[in-house]
């Protein structure tokens, strides 16, 4: 794949930078109405905000409550679709809002049938009111004081880094060219035209250029220092924001159900949802002044998340149950960076009006199809690119993924075959990438995954001529990573 980056004399269609949900979604987009297309990520596959969601398809039931009914019907119909495309990957989930007032049954019971009436044809099933009892057989661990029955309603789950590499899979199956530890670093212009950019090798360690008739930003939260690189004086357009989550083991929420809480004490929504054999709690919602690469949890976003399910779950969980917490940033575009024409969209498209550079930030996983449909409209004109309709809304999307065997760790689901099919088929290039992403083993239990870090990182030195140096830096590597993420190790945050 790299070679083909680094291809000389080569003119793309499309260079996107950004490997993540919007990224990839631009390069299936553009790739499979026949554009020629090189995608520069600077790290791995869904390393930034997209392996860090909730892993929910949904239509947003918050924006209900908001009024904002365009936007809920634009991401019903993207997440049947999605269900459509991507199957296995993409599943239905039952949620229960659980009711402790007398109003809160008929409240959301009435929001919850108009999400069933805007879903249309694209519905995962109705929605119903639940007595006490069938609260308690579908969610057994529920807390009963108080209890005065629910709303059970359906969406779609999925997981989030599987689905980013599915996009890759499907890209490169069209042809285009993927190169990841490859950064923009700075743009090449002609007439004052952004027509191509310098590219950081990261493994290598050298720069390389590379030329497009039209370049896409789609590095999400990180947008605004990409823009920067095509003027300095760039005005940002993303108010970064923060969410947390955190996983437990399955007995806490044991059945098939999961919990939808409406409303936090800080207004939000949160959701206790059963992922991969384990419990998905999350999520905040924390303004922060920086967007980085590895966000850390907060001390008061792990109490307040460990608080509010609480209330919910008869046996408390504390700090020492947490298998792994993981946090994101945001993509969320200022009233300001939005400009008028896309008020009432979750995100904004905006050409620099001196380069022609193309930056979306904003949306959301479950619309990263529409987003790349609207980014590649755009831009196929800006490159003077014949106008080609859009095929994905019935594109299916390679979901295979290397097979299991015997697992290396009792607590993880991960077998020396996969890693080495991680590496062969999947361009997992570091210990973090089949650990974090390719795997989830990271997200799943934070301390079992930094043991098995070094027979990982063996296999992968087999099967990418690495030595033995590269075993032990990638090992120390991980390990510093996944202790950010085991906050009930030794010397980890404990309320
Ligand atoms: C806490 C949280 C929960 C969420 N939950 C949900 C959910 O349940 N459902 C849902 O639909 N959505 C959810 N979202 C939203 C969704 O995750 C994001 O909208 C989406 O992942 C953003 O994708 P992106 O590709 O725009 O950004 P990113 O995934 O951040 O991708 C940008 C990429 O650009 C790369 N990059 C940066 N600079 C450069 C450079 N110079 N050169 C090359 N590459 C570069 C980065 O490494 C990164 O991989 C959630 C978001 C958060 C934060």
């Amino acid at each position: 794949m790299l070679a083909r980056a680094r291809e000389r004399g080569r003119l793309w269609d499309f260079l996107v930078i950004g490997g993540g949900a919007t990224g990839l979604g631009i390069a299936v987009d553009a790739a499979s109405r026949g554009h020629s297309v090189l995608l520069a990520e600077r790290g791995d596959f869904a390393q930034g905000t997209s392996s860090r969601s909730t892993k929910l398809i949904h239509g947003g039931v918050r924006y209900l409550r908001q009024g904002n009914v365009a936007l809920v019907i634009e991401a019903l119909k993207e997440r049947g679709l999605l269900r459509r495309n991507a199957p296995p990957l993409v599943h239905d989930r039952a949620f229960i809002v659980p009711s402790y007032a007398w109003w809160e049954s008929p409240f959301y019971g009435i929001g919850l049938k108009l999400y069933d009436l805007l879903a249309g044809e694209y519905g995962f099933g109705a929605s119903s009111h639940l007595a006490v009892d069938e609260v308690v057989a579908a969610i057994p661990t529920i807390e009963t004081d108080g209890l005065r029955g629910g709303t059970r309603y359906f969406d779609g789950q999925f997981d989030d880094a599987r689905l980013a590499i599915a996009l890759a899979r499907t890209a490169a199956s069209k042809d285009a060219a993927l190169a990841t530890y490859c950064g923009v670093v700075a743009f090449r212009k002609a007439g004052g035209q952004v027509r191509g950019a310098v590219l950081r090798d990261a493994e290598r360690g050298d720069e390389f250029e590379v030329a497009a008739r039209v370049v896409v930003n789609a590095t999400g939260a990180f947008c605004d220092d990409v823009r920067r690189l095509d003027d300095v004086n760039a005005d940002p357009i993303i108010a970064p924001s923060q969410g947390t989550h955190l996983v437990l083991p399955r007995d806490f929420l044991p059945g098939e159900t999961a919990i939808m809480v409406p409303h936090t004490d800080d207004g939000r929504v949160m959701f206790a949802v059963p992922w991969l054999g384990r419990v998905v709690v999350g999520t905040t919602d924390i303004a922060v002044p920086r967007v980085e690469t590895e966000p850390r949890p907060q001390a008061a976003e792990i109490d307040f998340l460990l608080e509010t399910a609480n209330r919910y779950l008869a046996r408390p969980a504390g700090v020492a149950d947490v298998r792994s917490a993981f946090a994101g940033i945001r993509p969320l575009v200022s009233a300001q960076g939005r400009g008028t024409a896309s008020l009432s969209r979750e995100h904004a498209l905006l050409v620099d009006p001196h380069s022609g550079l193309l930056t979306i930030a904003g949306g959301k996983w479950t619309t990263y199809r529409r987003m790349a449909e609207d980014a590649v409209d755009v831009a196929q004109t800006l490159a003077g690119l014949p106008a080609r309709p859009c095929v994905t809304a019935d594109l299916t999307i390679d979901c295979t993924a290397p097979a299991g065997g015997e697992p290396l760790h009792a607590a993880l689901p991960l077998a020396a075959a996969q890693v080495r099919g991680y590496c062969r088929e999947e361009m997992a290039r570091r210990v973090e990438d089949v650990l974090s992403r390719r795997s989830r083993c990271l997200l799943l239990d934070a301390r079992a995954a930094r043991e098995i870090a070094p027979t990982v990182a063996r296999l992968m030195a087999d099967e990418l001529g690495r030595g033995d140096e590269w075993i032990s830096a990638e090992v120390t590597a991980f390990k510093a990573l996944a202790a950010g993420y085991d906050i009930a190790g030794p010397g980890s945050h404990n309320p």
